[in-house]
């Protein structure tokens, strides 16, 4: 009984994460499942989400305001994250993104393991309501 409830609240965090393209914190994820999930902890959802990690069922993307912000999509993708609002926007794709060193990195001996792009900033949301 203790096992199902507990693969079942793995399942339901790890489904938060991936319903979304916010780019959530742990505390969002708690946030959200709460409700339907009265007995859930915190700590349960950071245990979790360093679990899905390890595993590689999702990536960190940053940290915003000392929040470790999480991607259910672990392909490499570049983000932008707005200095205004925190939010983390996803930006194209890996093939339309022209400054990629991989290649030259290999030429120079280096073995390429992942790798972050990262743009800050202000989103179009944010922009808009300072301009008000
Ligand atoms: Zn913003
Ligand atoms: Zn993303």
């Amino acid at each position: 009984m203790a096992k199902r409830n507990y693969s079942s609240k793995r399942n339901a965090i790890y489904n938060a994460i991936c319903s979304t393209h916010s780019h959530p914190s742990a505390r969002w994820v708690y946030d959200k499942l709460k409700p339907d999930v009265p007995d859930l902890s915190l700590g349960t959802v950071y245990r979790n989400i360093a679990l899905f990690k390890e595993e590689g069922k999702i990536q960190v993307v940053c940290s915003v305001n000392g929040e470790e912000r999480i991607d259910g999509n672990t392909s490499p993708h570049p983000h932008f994250v707005c200095n205004c609002c925190g939010n983390v926007y996803d930006v194209g794709t890996e093939s339309d993104n022209n400054s990629d060193y991989s290649s030259e990195l290999s030429e120079m001996g280096f073995a390429v393991q992942s790798k972050y792009v990262l743009y800050y900033g202000i989103c179009p949301e944010c922009l808009k309501k300072n301009l008000h």
